[in-house]
């Protein structure tokens, strides 16, 4: 906030770290701006309680995926057009590479990667899957919310432990990135586990979305598609399955539509 003349904003999700994220931040800043992305596939859960949050004086605003063109980006659209989020978000942008690579050379490059590092994903090549999903409902129009609103660095509620690739990042650049990427960054929760969260949430008796109750570890997309194989592992169940238990009309909606694409590439649901 004194770096950036309090310009900054809390990338909020309603999930169980940016709320604790929020907590902290809101106890220096009350009135700090919270941008909400409302992707058009977040569970009934993560809509209410931001709500919530609103009504209890959070300072929220909603980001909808709204093109320049002033239409608007479903979660639907985004699969016609570029291709399901599915396995994860390398495996996808290898495949998307692959499907419209320009021109040979990188239609090659993108089938070497693929082949040294995910090699079980060499048989998913023919099936429409990408991973433009996240540009498209989140990160664009949430960075052109954030511009027109003159904001110049963002408070992410990120744990280095989520993945390798979190962890490599914050070894390489620490909490603060500020004024060495395009975009500043502030991730003051970096260091912390999720051990720490829920500790946190029991300390200070924090409210928090409906969904932890039914068994979800994390809020996110409803239909997203992206780790799916690790949660299986770790839980024995994914987030379809559980979609059918918990909310079977947006269940049956996905099923509707993207069943066939699942089965041919092995996804339980
Ligand atoms: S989390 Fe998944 S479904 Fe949601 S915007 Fe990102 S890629 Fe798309």
């Amino acid at each position: 906030m004194e770096t950036f003349d309090e310009q900054v904003y809390i990338s909020f999700s309603g999930g169980k770290d940016s709320t604790v994220l929020s907590s902290l931040v809101c106890s220096l800043k009350p009135d700090i701006l919270h941008l909400f992305s409302d992707t058009g596939c977040e569970y009934p859960e993560t809509l209410s309680f931001v709500e919530e949050e609103r009504q209890r004086g959070k300072n929220i605003v909603p980001v909808r995926p709204v093109c320049r063109d002033g239409s608007v980006w479903t979660f639907e659209r985004v699969v016609a057009t570029y291709g399901y989020p599915l396995f994860s978000k390398a495996i996808a942008n290898g495949i998307r590479t692959y499907r419209h690579a320009k021109t040979p050379v990188t239609k090659q490059h993108a089938l070497d990667y693929l082949g040294r590092m995910y090699p079980k994903a060499l048989s998913y090549l023919d099936y429409n899957i990408s991973d433009l999903c996240c540009e498209k409902l989140k990160k664009a129009p949430l960075k052109r919310m954030a511009k027109r609103m003159q904001t110049q660095c963002s408070i992410i509620g990120t744990l280095a432990e989520e993945s390798r690739v979190r962890k490599r990042d914050w070894i390489a650049y620490g909490s603060n990135i500020f004024f060495q990427k395009k975009d500043n960054q502030c991730r003051p929760l970096s260091f912390w586990t999720e051990r720490d969260i829920w500790d946190y949430i029991e300390l200070y008796k924090i409210p928090i979305s409906d969904l932890y109750g039914q068994g979800y570890q994390r809020n996110g997309c409803m239909f997203c598609g992206f780790g799916l194989c690790a949660e299986r592992r770790k839980f024995g169940i994914n987030r379809f399955e559980r979609l059918s238990l918990t909310h079977p009309k947006e269940y049956d909606y996905m099923v509707s539509r993207w069943a066939s694409l699942f089965k041919a590439c092995g996804i339980p649901y």
